[in-house]
């Protein structure tokens, strides 16, 4: 993976705001055979719109060296375009160095080649003129597909962040062996409504993926399985290239491009869920591990020894601060649904009510935060970003969070410690993570030469 294009400012320089999270449902699960939602391409967005593209097909060899490099300041330039929607042809030129005479030639080649469009900014302050960078109408796309535990979803994503969901069902009773080739069904269906514009399919999946490997779900009890049949209903001469990653980690990587953690050098994401993962993101890239099965945080044994993980592990961290954990410390039975259990306890949280709602929020906050201080003590991080109902857990208990956050850092970290941030994209994490390694692959120098 190459570096991401933009230069990362260091700690001083961090951008700390960030639009409000948003959210989106998880797909209903269903009893018996799960039907397939599939949208209908739309005609009010960019990357739904717009006649078929010009005709390209995957290369034969890999471009040689003088193609990448006349491809390697156009790649700067797409990358900053995606990780920064909105950027107009002033900031862009400006962050890339760019003199006006070869801006303006690169950005027709490009338009030419349709791998960029440009509408006209508004003009909110005094100066010359300038464009907004927008993505292509006829330009590269990527399909997302998202496994999560309650269903599964095929995204539609572009240059400039814009998704459209396309398709989504449940798993039904079936494990992944007799589920995969249906989404491959779908994708390819859903592909092929766009012509020849998608280029790469990332699987964002709540399990442990190594490549295009699934290890382990844990939370759904499913093993081995080989994610690279989600490609296999796609024309063998334009197949697209198949990316794979875990959602938490895929949900840090878009908090480091674009969201909380924009800008940090150092950046740990935690997402909370049915358990906890996330990702360690450095220059704006995962560290991923040997076999890119890093970031399983929540199996580390910060919790208690007598409780058996289904992980195989005994002691694990996931047991302690999800809807488990609250529904133990409630005295309730298992939930069969942690997810759903842990946002209603939260949500019905008011001064007042149910004190055992109150005290075991407090109790899995105050185990959410010591976990998140060893982690600052392991990584050294500028930022730690949460998402999933991890910000709601630290608000319905903050003080207990935060005194076991402060209590779990070393010394020389309590002067000055990192700053815990609500994730940006909320629920939308994951997908924004896998659309950026996507466009990260889409729009590298050798990928670009073989798409003219
Ligand atoms: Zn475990």
């Amino acid at each position: 993976m190459t570096r991401h294009a933009p230069d990362w400012p260091l700690r001083a320089d961090l951008d700390l705001t960030g639009a409000p999270a948003t959210s989106t449902d998880p797909a209903g699960v269903a009893s018996g055979e799960p039907p397939v939602r599939v949208a209908q391409p739309s005609s009010k967005r960019g990357p739904l719109t717009g006649k078929p593209a010009a005709a390209h097909r995957p290369p034969t060899k890999a471009p040689d060296r003088a193609a990448r490099q006349r491809w390697s300041t156009a790649s700067d330039l797409l990358r900053l375009v995606h990780a920064q929607p909105g950027i107009t042809r002033t900031e862009a030129c400006e962050r890339l160095g760019l003199a006006s005479g070869a801006a303006a030639e690169l950005i027709e080649r490009l338009r030419r080649a349709h791998l960029i469009g440009e509408r006209r900014a508004k003009r909110d302050a005094p100066g010359r003129p300038t464009t907004v960078l927008t993505a292509h109408p006829d330009g590269p796309l990527a399909l997302v597909i998202e496994l999560s535990m309650a269903g599964w979803r095929i995204w539609c994503g572009d240059l400039d962040g814009s998704v459209s969901e396309v398709a989504a069902s449940s798993y039904g009773n079936q494990d992944p062996a007799g589920f995969l080739p249906g989404i491959a069904k779908a994708a390819a269906t859903a592909a092929r409504g766009y012509g020849n514009r998608v280029r790469t399919v990332a699987a964002a999946v709540a399990g442990t993926v190594s490549g295009t490997r699934l290890l382990q779900f844990s939370t759904r009890g499913w093993d081995e399985a080989d994610l690279s049949v989600l490609t296999s209903r796609f024309p063998s001469n334009s197949a697209p290239l198949l990316l794979a990653g875990n959602d938490a980690a895929l949900a840090g990587l878009a908090e480091a491009r674009g969201g909380a953690a924009r800008g940090a050098r150092v950046a740990l994401h935690l997402l909370v869920a049915v358990g906890v993962g996330g990702a360690l993101i450095v220059d704006g890239q995962m560290v991923a591990g040997a076999q890119g099965a890093g970031g399983e945080y929540g199996h580390l044994p910060l919790g208690d020894p007598g409780l058996q993980c289904p992980c195989g592990a005994r002691g694990c961290w996931d047991l302690m601060v999800d809807g488990r954990a609250l529904a133990r410390h409630r005295g309730d039975a298992p939930p069969t649904d942690p997810l759903a259990y842990a946002r209603n306890l939260l949500n019905r949280l008011r001064p007042g009510t149910d004190s055992r709602d109150r005290a075991a929020a407090e109790l899995t906050a105050r185990d959410l935060g010591a976990g998140i201080g060893g982690l600052a003590n392991a990584h050294d991080p500028d930022i730690i970003t949460v998402g999933g109902i991890a910000p709601n857990l630290r608000a319905a208990a903050p003080d207990a969070f935060n005194e076991a956050y402060l209590a779990g850092l070393m010394t020389f970290h309590r002067r000055n410690p990192p700053p815990v941030l609500d994730a940006t994209y909320g629920d939308e994490g994951p997908v924004r993570g896998a659309l950026a390694l996507a466009f990260d692959e889409i729009t590298s120098p050798a990928s670009l030469a073989t798409w003219v």
